[in-house]
This record gives structure tokens, sequence and C-alpha cells, in this order.
């Protein structure tokens, strides 16, 4: 069972990515560093709904 999600930067709030993940192994929100394209650096993202 694999879930769609959307990852958001932190910092401004934008949703840059879209991924999957599986909801038994992370029960808890996902946090992850990537490329913001309109800051042009990394930001950690988490997950939204
Ligand atoms: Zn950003």
């Amino acid at each position: 069972m694999r879930e769609i999600i959307t990852l958001a930067c932190t910092e401004c709030k934008r949703r840059n990515y879209q991924s999957t993940k599986n909801k038994k192994k992370h029960s808890d929100r996902l946090e992850l560093k990537k490329f913001c394209p309109f800051e042009r650096k990394h930001t950690v993202h988490r997950e939204t709904k």
C-alpha cells in the first residue's frame, strides 16, 4: 500500500514535489531536504495533504 504524498517547502510553502510512501513504515510526516526551485537552494520539504 503506497500512498501519493505532496512535499511542500517549509520556507516558502510552495508544493514542489510529489512522491509516494509506505504508510506502514512511515506513519508520521515525512521530511526531506530537497532543492527548492523558487529559492534556488536546498530546504526542508515536508509532507502535506
Ligand atoms: Zn522554498
